[in-house]
Parts: structure tokens; sequence; C-alpha cells
């Protein structure tokens, strides 16, 4: 069949269609005008032949039964009602044998009608519910019953056909029979295909979008840790910052509480810093913080921890260390800081520090407070020396 008629064909078809239809709908629709139209033309060709051979009396009823059927079709490409359509084809269908039956004059010669036997249930299941499927059912079998009685009873009208006319009409019967249920089996297999496209797509998406989903997670978990360690870090120094000391600093002095550990904090402050970055400009007085931030990360264990306090001051974490050992860090770092110049300039550098021992009575305040006091001593007697506050 060319694409053209193809077309033409399905347009005609999906007449009948609504645009709210869905893609099942409109198959069904098309289905039943397409083998409504079939029908029709065959019972108009039909009618025809019988006229031809010289039987009008037979040919009348397949044509009342196309002009019948031709009728309600019209309707319904017109009005697009198609419950109306749908009750009035499975009526016809119903009804097709029996009325073949009685045009070709008996059980004898519409033998071959009987292929028709299988589209009443066939078309009842396909356009209805179950149970009005079955009512249709029943409504077919006592028309072929009724049909039955009245070949006993009172026809005997059958005409007396040629053999060659008689298998014409067989092939007939039996080729559109069989192309109509091919039609329906089509469907079927398309509506299987499409809802199993459906389905996998669906799957897909579903798919995609827990990817989707994780990957976002992922990211949101990345972020939340980049935040939170943006957050407990210093920019310039990359060295742990005040609020992060103050974590650690707490946990310390549990741990002095519970296990009566000794830990000591360090408090250092550039001397005369002010001056640097007055006399050589802020980018100089940063290379000197991260300078001094190099050096004190050199002076100390893995376990110790540095920490930038505030502008120049910068504190020292030590667990496990006594007092002495805590003033001798100081010094070492006091004598590495003397012997450096400020960066880019010939200017000596020096720093002052505070040394405490934590103790488990108190707050992290108290500690930071008493290092601090220390530190302040220091700078009070002279600068670039250390002092020990217990
Ligand atoms: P001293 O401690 O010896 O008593 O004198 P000082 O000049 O160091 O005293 P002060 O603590 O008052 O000065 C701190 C200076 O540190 C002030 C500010 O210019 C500088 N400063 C603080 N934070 C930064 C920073 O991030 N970058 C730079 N370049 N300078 C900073
Ligand atoms: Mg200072
Ligand atoms: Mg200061």
């Amino acid at each position: 069949m060319s694409s053209r008629i193809h077309d033409y064909i399905w347009t005609f078809a999906n007449q009948g269609t609504l645009p709210s239809d869905s893609d099942q709908e409109r198959l069904r629709k098309a289905l039943l005008t397409l083998i409504a139209s079939g029908i029709a033309i065959l019972a108009v060709f039909w009618g025809a032949l019988y006229a031809v051979a010289g039987y009008p009396r037979s040919g009348a009823i397949p044509l009342t039964y196309a002009a019948t059927s031709i009728l309600t079709i019209s309707f319904y490409l017109r009005t697009k009602k198609f419950e109306f359509f749908r009750f009035s084809q499975l009526a016809l269908i119903v009804v097709l044998p029996f009325l073949l039956q009685t045009s070709l004059g008996g059980f004898a010669n519409g033998s071959v009608v009987m292929v028709w036997a299988f589209f009443a249930p066939l078309a009842a299941m396909f356009f209805s519910d179950n149970r009005s499927a079955f009512g249709w059912l029943l409504a077919f079998l006592a028309l072929t019953v009724l049909s039955a009685v009245l070949e006993v009873t009172i026809l005997d009208n059958a005409p007396t056909m040629s053999k060659s006319l008689n298998t014409i009409f067989f092939v007939l019967n039996m080729g559109f029979g069989f192309a109509v249920i091919y039609v329906v089996l089509l469907y079927f297999v398309r509506d299987r295909e499409q809802s199993h496209a459906v389905a996998l797509k669906a799957r897909e998406e579903a798919i995609a979008s827990k990817s989707a989903l994780e990957q976002a997670y992922k990211r949101l978990q990345d972020n939340e840790v980049k935040i939170r360690e943006l957050m407990l870090t210093d920019p310039l120094t990359g060295l742990p910052n005040r609020r992060h000391l103050d974590q650690r600093l707490e946990e310390e002095v549990k741990r002095v509480r519970r296990f009566g550990h000794s830990v000591c904090i360090v408090m250092t402050d550039l001397d005369y810093f002010k001056a640097v970055n007055d006399t050589f400009g802020h980018a100089v007085g940063d290379a000197t913080l991260q300078m001094f931030s190099h050096i004190l990360q050199d002076s100390v264990r893995t376990v110790d921890f540095v920490a930038r306090y505030g502008g120049e001051e910068f504190v020292l974490l030590l667990p496990e260390t006594m007092m002495d050992g805590a003033t001798q860090v100081a010094e070492r770092i006091r004598q590495s800081t003397a012997e450096k110049v400020i960066p880019t300039t010939d200017r000596k550098l020096s720093a002052s520090f505070g040394v405490t021992k934590v103790r488990g009575d108190e707050t992290i305040y108290d500690a930071i407070g008493r290092a601090d006091k220390a530190l302040y001593k220091s700078k009070e007697q002279g600068r670039n020396r250390v002092t020990c506050v217990s």
C-alpha cells in the first residue's frame, strides 16, 4: 500500500477521535472505524454479487446491513459519539451471522459464515468491558439458536448457487475474516510494545533522576565539608583559626579534667608589628605573618596544635607537655624568629611569648587569659622573651 493511500485511510479512521483521547483510545476508535467500514464495503460487494447472480432477495439483506452500518459510521464521524457507535456496531456484528445465514438460505450454505462467529465475542471483548462482553456473547448465541429454529421451521429459501459462486463467497468470508483478526492482533502487539516502551522510559528516567539526586547529595556533602573547613581555617596562613582553637582547647580541658594529663598553651605576638605594616606596607606584613606561621609549624610535634588567634597573635596547644617542655619550645621559636629578617627587608623580626599550663577546673578562657597575661609581661619587660605563669 502506498504511503499516500495509507495516510488517507489513517486520516479517515481518525475522523472520530477527540484531541483529549489517549493514544490507546485513538487507536481503538480508528480500528473500529476501519473494521466497520471494511465489513460494510464487503456487504455491498456481497449484495451486488447476489443481484448479478440473479438472487435479488438474498442480496437485499447484506445491502440493508451495509446501509445501516454506513449510517452509524457517518453519524459517529460527524458527532464523534463513540459510545453510540460502539454499541450499534456490536449490535450489527451480533446479528450479522444471523442475517447472512438467512440471506444464504440455511446452515448448509451459511456454514462458512460461521467464521463471523469468532467476531461477535472477540469484538465484544475488545470494545467493551468483561461484563457487557459476556452479554453480547449471550445475545449472539441466542440469535444463532433462533436462526437454527427458523431454519428448521419456517425458512426454505436456499438459493441454488453454482459451485464457483459458493467458492467466491467462501474465499471472501475467510479472507476478510482473517484480515480483521490480523488487525486486532496487530493492535494488541502494538499496544504491548507501546506500554513496554513507556515502562522502559519511565525506568530510565527514574534511574537518571536517582543518580542526579545522588550526585546533588554528594555535592552537598562535599560543600558541607568545605564550608566546615573554611569556617575553621584562617585564609592567610592556612592555620586553624580561633574558632577551631576554642573547640580543640575545650576538648583538651575535658581531657585534663578526666585523666589529669598535662597540657600547656603558648601564646605569642610579633613585636612592633604595626610598624612593619606602616613602614613596608600590608603585603610585607602579610608575608611576615606567613613566614612566622611556618616557623611555628616547623617547631612543633604533629600532635601539637598551632592556631592563628588574632591579627599577629598565635597560640600553640601542646598536649602531654609540662611547663618546662613548653617553655623550651617557646624559647626555641623565639630564637629562630629572632634569626629571621622581615621578608624583602633587612629589618630583624622578633616575637614575645607567654606560657601557661591548662588546669582541669577552669574554662578555656581562664587558660587563654593567663597565657595572655604572661605574654603581656614579656612585652612589658622589653619584648623578644618568654614568660611563664603557672
Ligand atoms: P607589640 O605587639 O610589640 O606591642 O606592637 P604591635 O605593633 O605588634 O602592636 P599591635 O598588637 O597593636 O599591632 C598589631 C598590628 O598587626 C595591627 C595591624 O596593623 C597588624 N595586623 C593584624 N592583622 C594583620 C594581617 O592580617 N595582615 C597584616 N599585614 N597586618 C595585620
Ligand atoms: Mg604585636
Ligand atoms: Mg597584637
